[in-house]
């Protein structure tokens, strides 16, 4: 089983370790500054891991999601969809499916909530209950199909330096670390163009369309690897879709065959979204690779 590479996932754990020249010099007053700054952020975090915690979703007194609200949010998430419906990127004028997308649910309520939370926060709690229900919308997706590489859509730069981390490569990496996916290839293959990709709050459903046009690229490294593979696209919230369909247009350029992709929550109910997930086509099949 393959596993998310370059999962940059901020280490809560790391400390600096003075060097011996810095021990045994004199404590200079700047130095001192530091030292009680770095004091009082180690505090901070203290307090942090001190204090109650509080469910995201309810604000019971448990943990970051209570039994209670894990269980809506599994039941949120029991019957994936197919959820293109409702994302005109990922539509021709005339309605035609240009990239097939499985939802594992409806980002309202509790998912919406912990989901957010996540983003974030990252923590713990909430990606144990998130990253099951991910792996459960891929599975109805893939089915029983091996060997499809399930490739994750970047964070923008301005998110991954706010957070420390990519949600949906830190729910990949768990399922990968857990097994939860056997025969499926997770491929950290896409990053982030240099250019005007980012920065997209603000701006009306054209222009951001035309912003994330070109702004995603696959390594260098990992294109060979994509050459005539089965693949699908993994991102945690499904919109407009123009983030899917970009995703989509840089690994079929680069040779991948993109069957779909997968979300962890769709914002709007499409109509008929009662229907669960028919699955996608993993069977490479070129003449329909092409996402404009
Ligand atoms: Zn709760």
């Amino acid at each position: 089983m393959g596993t998310v590479g370059r999962c940059r996932v901020r280490d809560p754990d790391r400390t600096v370790v003075p060097s011996d020249d810095a021990r045994h010099r004199g404590v200079h007053p700047a130095r001192l500054a530091r030292l009680a700054q770095g004091v009082g952020e180690a505090f901070v975090e203290l307090l942090a891991v001190l204090a109650p915690v509080e469910c995201v979703c309810c604000g019971f007194e448990d943990s970051a999601l209570c039994g209670t609200c894990a269980r809506r949010l599994r039941l949120l998430c029991a019957r994936p969809f197919r959820a293109e419906g409702q994302a005109p990127a990922l539509l021709t004028a005339e309605g035609a499916v240009i990239l097939p997308v499985v939802a594992g649910g409806h980002y309202r309520d509790e998912l919406a909530q912990a989901l957010l939370s996540f983003k974030h926060l990252g923590q713990g709690r909430l990606a144990s209950v998130l990253a099951p229900a991910l792996g459960k919308a891929i599975r109805s997706a893939v089915g029983d199909a091996a060997g499809v590489c399930l490739i994750p859509v970047p964070s923008s730069n301005a998110a991954f330096r706010r957070r420390g981390f990519s949600p949906v490569h830190l729910l990949l990496g768990r399922l990968g670390q857990r097994g939860a996916l056997p025969g499926l290839h997770m491929t950290d293959a896409l990053k982030k163009a240099p250019g005007p990709g980012s920065g997209q709050k603000g701006l009306g459903r054209g222009e951001r369309a035309r912003r994330v046009r070109g702004s995603m690229t696959v390594r260098l490294s990992r294109k060979r690897s994509l050459e005539g593979r089965a693949c699908v696209i993994v991102d945690d919230v499904l919109t407009t879709g123009a983030t899917l369909a970009e995703a989509a247009r840089a690994v079929s350029s680069a040779g991948g065959v993109v069957c779909g992709a997968v979300v962890l929550a769709a914002t709007r109910p499409p109509a008929g979204s009662d229907q669960p997930a028919d699955g996608l086509d993993t069977q490479p099949a070129p003449t329909q690779t092409k996402n404009k």
